[in-house]
């Protein structure tokens, strides 16, 4: 694992500073602190994330580390405690309950985990996906041209006059994914759409979110506690304590004989105050605990052990090589 950060956020850092000016959407420092019965739970500690326009984006975390918090957000169910967040042009932290609406219906889509909440049990697939639309004011011929399209596209056309009962688990979270994309929002967020379905299912419910990012453009954040999932998307976030943590960052490269591979390359994520998090198989290995060293090298930052005597500063402590600093 390489300290350095994905070369997304390094130009939207960079850029006339303000964090994350040219994405879609940008989660600054965000804060979520749920009370209950006079215990605090901060699900979000502070979480920073950027995704660019016709992205697909995987949010990977183990139960409990802030995800469902984070889309409840990025979907204008809950607001956040503390930080910015932005979805193209709307500031969730500045919406009234008329613009929230409006958001919900027009700029994003959802797909939950519960195959009951998505899907409405006595509509057909095709009435499922017509009834945002006739919410939305779009005449009746345009409705069944789009559902059917829709249907279609994520490849569950044969279940349109299917209602949810009739149909696999799979086959209704595809039809999910086509009523959340039924009035063309520019986000799609999906909350462990696989959470219920077996490995086989859950490849076409994911094929469903990338062909929903490849063809209609719409770009897609899905979470999951599945890893499994980086092998569908060109990046995975991952998300501990409330915070992102690190990323996979998948690449196709083509070979001298015309061949592709994938490469995929995991990075550390550097938060806004300059913090990082170390693997624990590196703190382990290393038996990092409590203070650590710093140094500065021409070329990257080395960290050791507070136990350890301290490496031998080469060529000598007042050149550029052997800055050594400790941090409490
Ligand atoms: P994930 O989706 O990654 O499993 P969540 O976002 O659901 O995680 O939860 C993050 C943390 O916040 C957990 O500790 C959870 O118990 C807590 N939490 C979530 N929702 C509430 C709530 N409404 N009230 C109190 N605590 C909550
Ligand atoms: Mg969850």
């Amino acid at each position: 694992m390489t300290t350095t950060l994905g070369a997304l956020e390094e130009r939207a850092r960079t850029r006339n500073g303000e964090f994350g000016e040219d994405a879609l959407i940008v989660c600054d420092s965000l804060v979520r602190i749920y009370q209950s019965e006079g215990i605090e739970v901060q699900a979000l500690q502070g979480l920073d994330l950027l995704v660019e326009r016709g992205e697909l984006v995987a949010i990977v975390g183990a139960s409990g580390s802030g995800k469902s918090t984070l889309l409840s957000v990025l979907s204008g169910l809950d607001a956040p405690t503390a930080g910015r967040v932005r979805v193209g042009p709307w500031d969730l932290m500045a919406m009234s309950p008329r613009q929230r609406v409006d958001y919900r219906r027009r700029m994003v889509g959802f797909v939950w985990q519960q195959t009951a909440r998505n899907l409405v049990p006595y509509l057909t697939s095709a009435e499922n996906v017509t009834l945002p639309l006739a919410l939305a004011g779009v005449g009746r011929a345009e409705r069944t041209r789009r559902a059917k399209d829709l249907l279609d596209v994520l490849g569950v056309g044969y279940c349109a006059d299917r209602r949810p009962g009739a149909m696999s688990g799979g086959e209704q979270q595809r039809v999910a994914i086509a009523v959340g994309l039924a009035n063309e929002p520019q986000v799609l967020f999906a909350d462990e759409p696989t959470g219920e379905l077996d490995t086989a299912t859950s490849h076409d419910v994911l094929e469903g979110l990338r062909t929903a990012n490849r063809e209609l453009g719409t770009t897609v954040v899905v979470v999951t506690h599945d890893s499994g999932v980086s092998e569908h998307v060109q990046r995975t976030v991952a998300i501990r304590d409330g915070r992102t943590s690190s990323e996979v960052v998948r690449r196709t490269h083509t070979r001298e004989d015309g061949s592709e591979h994938v490469v995929a390359e995991e990075f550390a994520v550097l938060d806004r105050a300059g913090r990082v998090q170390l693997p624990r198989e590196y703190r382990d290995a290393l038996a990092l605990v409590g203070r650590v060293r710093l140094a500065l090298e021409e070329s990257h930052v080395s960290v050791w052990p507070s136990g350890r005597p301290e490496p031998a500063p080469d060529p000598g402590p007042d050149t550029k090589h052997g800055r050594h600093r400790e941090q409490p």
